[in-house]
């Protein structure tokens, strides 16, 4: 059997991607195998938010360890991987978020006024509930993450759908792939959609919540900001209670997207047939309600698998067996490089970090 890398991954999205990166840095080398395009999963997309504000206190913690190895990353890709123009919250929640994010200490983030709230989201509609700002959060560059990573592994990431993984006896995992059978030290499976049933061959039942999402890009009125920060609005003022929304690259373009997802059946088929239509109505009504900088005509869409977890939206875990980490997660674009490292060192034997393990409901409101 060929034994050549020491780490199989499973999936280059962001999580594939960043946990290889994280095994390059550390001098081991890892095949990650990709049955599409890197990326084009449920890290598709311009642009995500990397906001620190969770309702668990370990979640805020780990994020904060993750915005610094964004930028160590981004220090040595040469590239942006994050804006700098912060992320504003609306809504009764933001007083509790603000409690949790100030207990964990280490992290930017204060009350703002209608003022500044206004200058730091210039394309909001007037609001004067409760509202806070995130100073080092942002939009991430979703293409220049996948693209940069993809780059530097270069020929380590391989187009072949894994069919298979299973331990051999001797300590180590086969993987049965396309067009391949070869052993590894240990394998991590970041496949998205694809995770569960890979685990459901080792005896593993994930406790996966398939879903879809929808996110609607809308061109910014007039000349693009200069400083635009990401909103995620709690509120209902305008008649949602959930929504994320985040600037493309150059602040022409707005993605808006509500948090509530389409609930999907075993088979990947709808339980409701126009939910997702629904779902696309409602985020271009709140736009004519809430985002007047915006032309509520939009210009692209994006509807995607979701994968998450039943304890939270920001849910996510991993489960072991037999040297083989299977991820699981919903809102995982942020923590992606910190999630890697973890992952990585997870794959080396140096054991899974507590936190991350299935028990521990890790974004479990608490
Ligand atoms: C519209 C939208 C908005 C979002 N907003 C945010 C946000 O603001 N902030 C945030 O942090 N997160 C956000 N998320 C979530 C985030 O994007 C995902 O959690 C993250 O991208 C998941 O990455 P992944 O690598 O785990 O999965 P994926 O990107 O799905 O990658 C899995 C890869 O595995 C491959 N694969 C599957 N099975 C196999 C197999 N058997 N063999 C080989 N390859 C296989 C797939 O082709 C795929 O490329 C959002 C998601 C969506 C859809």
């Amino acid at each position: 059997m060929e034994r050549v890398p020491e780490v199989a991954v499973v999936g280059a999205g962001i999580v594939g991607l960043c946990t290889a990166y994280a095994l390059a840095e550390r001098g081991t080398s890892a095949r990650v195998y990709e049955s599409g395009v890197p990326g084009h999963g449920q890290s598709s997309g311009q642009s995500r938010i990397f906001r620190h504000a969770h309702d668990d206190a370990r979640l805020v913690e780990f994020t904060r360890q993750g915005r610094a190895v964004w930028d160590e990353w981004a220090d040595r890709l040469g590239a942006e991987l994050v804006s700098r123009d912060g992320v504003v919250a609306l809504g009764g929640p933001v007083p509790g978020r603000l409690r949790i994010l100030r207990e964990t200490g280490g992290i930017s983030v204060r009350s703002v006024d209608s003022a500044e709230l206004h200058a730091r989201m210039p394309l909001l509609a007037d609001y004067a509930g409760p509202a806070m700002l995130d100073e080092d959060g942002g939009a991430i560059r979703t293409r220049v993450a996948v693209e940069s990573l993809a780059d530097v592994l270069g020929d380590a990431v391989v187009t072949d759908e894994v069919f298979s993984l299973a331990p051999t006896g001797r300590g180590t995992v086969e993987v049965l792939s396309t067009v391949g059978r070869a052993e590894y030290s240990a394998a991590v499976v970041c496949a998205g959609l694809g995770t569960a049933r890979l685990a459901r061959n080792m005896g593993l039942s994930l406790p996966v919540q398939p879903a879809a999402h929808v996110r609607l890009t809308f061109q910014v009125v007039g000349a693009p900001p200069e400083r635009v920060a990401c909103l995620q609005d709690s509120s209902g003022d305008f008649g949602e209670v959930g929504v994320y929304a985040a600037p493309y690259p150059g602040n022409s373009r707005y993605a808006v997207g509500l948090s509530q997802t389409v609930e999907v059946r075993e088979d990947g088929s709808f339980a409701d047939s126009d939910a997702l239509k629904g779902l696309n109505d409602r985020a271009r009504a709140y736009v004519s309600r809430a985002l007047p900088g915006l032309d509520p005509e939009p210009v692209e869409y994006l509807h995607c698998w979701v994968t998450g977890l039943p304890w939270s939206e920001d849910g996510m875990a991993v489960w072991e067996a037999d040297r083989i980490f299977f991820v699981a997660g919903h809102n995982l674009f942020k923590q992606a490089p910190r999630l890697g490292r973890a992952l990585a060192g997870a794959a080396m034997a140096e054991g899974l970090e507590e936190n991350l393990r299935p028990a521990e409901r890790l974004g479990r409101p608490r």
